[in-house]
């Protein structure tokens, strides 16, 4: 079961389908979209920053690790330059060194990356 939230006034919906919008007798028009876990928001940021910063990285460096790919990604604020959430950058921020490093590993589910 998917959870959507409508972002103008916050009526929710649980429902593994598209929600249809809802227009109520006011005028306002319930716009749903799918309301995510921190994690998956943070694995999110994640690939998008991978997806910046990778090729770079890959010209330096044509055969990464998970490992590797990990640390550049968590490195030197990749994720708020190129992450596009601040509110899950906040609470990455937020989490302990360990558990940082945790959460955008699950992100990347090959042990090798490369060009
Ligand atoms: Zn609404």
């Amino acid at each position: 079961m998917k959870h959507w939230q409508c972002f103008k006034c916050g009526h929710e919906v649980f429902s593994n389908h598209d929600p249809t919008p809802i227009n109520w007798t006011d005028g306002h028009k319930c716009v749903f979209m799918e309301v995510r876990s921190m994690e998956d928001r943070i694995g999110r940021m994640a690939l998008r920053t991978w997806d910046i910063i990778g090729h770079d990285v890959l010209q330096v460096v044509p055969m990464m690790s998970k490992a590797e790919v990990v640390e550049v990604v968590c490195d030197a604020d990749h994720m708020k330059m190129y992450g596009d959430d601040p509110q899950a950058y906040d609470h990455w921020r937020s989490l302990t060194f360990d558990e940082q490093t945790e959460t955008v590993a699950k992100a990347f589910p090959f042990e090798y990356y490369t060009m």
